[in-house]
Parts: C-alpha cells; structure tokens; sequence
C-alpha cells in the first residue's frame, strides 16, 4: 500500500480526477490511499497570537503574507505547512522513527525543482508513504525545505497556479506503474513497444464523407511486423 498526503490549501481541486476511474479502483482495492493536510488547519492566527484562533473563523486564519524584499503576490508562510507536514510523518519517535524516514519522500513542489520523468517515478517505488507539498501563489516560504529533507520536483517548463496539479501527475504516474493497478501489466508504457498510435474499432469511420482507416498491417495479426511498424511511427513523430 501506498499512501499520498497531499499538503494543500485546495485539497477538493483533486477529488474528481483521483475519485476516477484507474486510481478510483486502486483506492477501493487498498493499493493506494490519498490523505490531505490542509495547512489552513495548522494556520494559528492573523497575527501570530495563538490565542486569536479561537476567535477567528477559518476562512480569516492567516496562511500566506507578502513576501520579503518586494515582488508581486504573497508567499505561504513556512509554520501551517511545516505543521501539515510533520501531522502527515506521524509522530513516532527514535528507531521507529528512522525506520519510517526511510520508507518516507517528501515532495516539494517548484517549477524550478528538477524534472519529474517515469524515471523518477521508478526511483520512488522503495518509499510506503509519499507526502506532496503544494503552493499556491507565489510559491511556499522555502525555510519548509529545512525542516525535513524533501526533493524540489517540477512536472515540467511552465508554470502553474499551483502544486495541486503536479501533485495528481505524479500520484496517477507512480500508481499506474505499480504492478496489479492496470488492468493488464504489460499495458505500462515501458514493458512494451511504446507510445504509437493506437485504433479501435471499428476499422472504418466515415467523417464528413471520407473514409478514415485503421493502418492495414495492424489488421492482419503479424506481432514482428506490427512491432516494427510502431517503433518506426514513434522515430517518425
Ligand atoms: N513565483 C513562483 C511561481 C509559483 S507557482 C516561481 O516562479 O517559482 C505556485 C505553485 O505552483 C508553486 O509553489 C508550485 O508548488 C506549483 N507549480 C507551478 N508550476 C509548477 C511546475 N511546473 N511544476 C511543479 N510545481 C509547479
């Protein structure tokens, strides 16, 4: 079993995606499970007085502030995601606690941080639990990255609203690969002939009076031939 702790000030924008389909059926399965943290719930007060939490309602607990030495937009502050966190690591202590730090990645999220590939992913296969960091705005207070050992991770050149996004690319990357979640095994891009096209029936459609085929060799059931004619489609793009 695998379990994501998902650290979000947005945790519903992943419901519909990961409450679907193939990572649907990997939580009912108990493959995967997918817990969330939000640093909102860890977010003491407006003006760093503990007791003011009390009074405050939960949209008006202070999470982001403006960020040091100008710029644009405002920065998620360091403490309610440190807490998040450290509530997603649980609590054990000394041994027990080694032993979970090693079976524990913590994701940061940054388009800066170094590229997530299947890769990657692969290199995440040894860890039970997988907590991933989100920001939002203009980024997380980076003095987070201090408080426990975490890897920057970025899912590609551009830049997002925020982490949450990420965040579902690589829980639906790792889950797919892990074996008994597809359907069929071999389906994982990587065990096969990979990533050309694909058709299904049926082998003819019409649109707007033309005939659009299915390529005839994937018709005839010769493995080699089709084999070769995939690699050759994937060199082609
Ligand atoms: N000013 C920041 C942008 C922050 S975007 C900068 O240029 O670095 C807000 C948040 O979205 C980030 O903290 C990060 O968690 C997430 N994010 C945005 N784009 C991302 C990407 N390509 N990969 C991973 N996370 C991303």
């Amino acid at each position: 079993m695998v379990t994501y702790h998902v650290i979000s000030l947005f945790p519903e924008s992943l419901d519909s995606y990961v409450n679907s389909s193939i990572l649907k059926r990997a939580q009912e399965r108990g493959i995967i499970s997918i817990k969330y943290y939000n640093p909102r719930d860890f977010a003491m007060s407006a003006k760093f007085d503990p007791k003011a939490v009390v009074k405050m309602s939960y949209a008006e607990r202070r999470v982001d502030d403006r960020p040091y030495g100008g710029g644009p937009g405002m920065v998620m502050e360091a403490l309610p995601v440190i807490r998040a966190i450290a509530k997603a690591v649980g609590k054990a202590q000394g041994e027990k606690r080694k032993a979970q730090a090693k079976r524990t990645k913590i994701i940061f999220f940054s388009p800066s941080g170094k590229q997530f590939t299947n890769t990657v992913a692969d290199s995440f296969k040894k860890y039970t639990d997988i907590v991933l960091v989100c920001g939002r705005y203009e980024g997380i207070d980076a003095r987070v990255k201090k408080a426990f050992p975490m890897t920057d991770l970025s899912i590609g050149e551009y830049v997002l609203t925020g982490g949450e996004l990420p965040a579902m690319v690589v829980i639906d990357t790792i889950t797919r690969r892990i074996p008994g979640v597809l359907g069929n095994d071999n389906s994982v891009e990587e065990r096969r002939v990979a990533g050309s096209d694909v058709y299904t029936r049926p082998p003819i459609i019409e649109y707007k009076g033309k005939k659009l085929r299915v390529p005839k060799i994937l018709l005839t059931g010769h493995h080699e031939k089709i084999d070769e004619w995939k690699i050759k489609g994937k060199s082609a793009r």
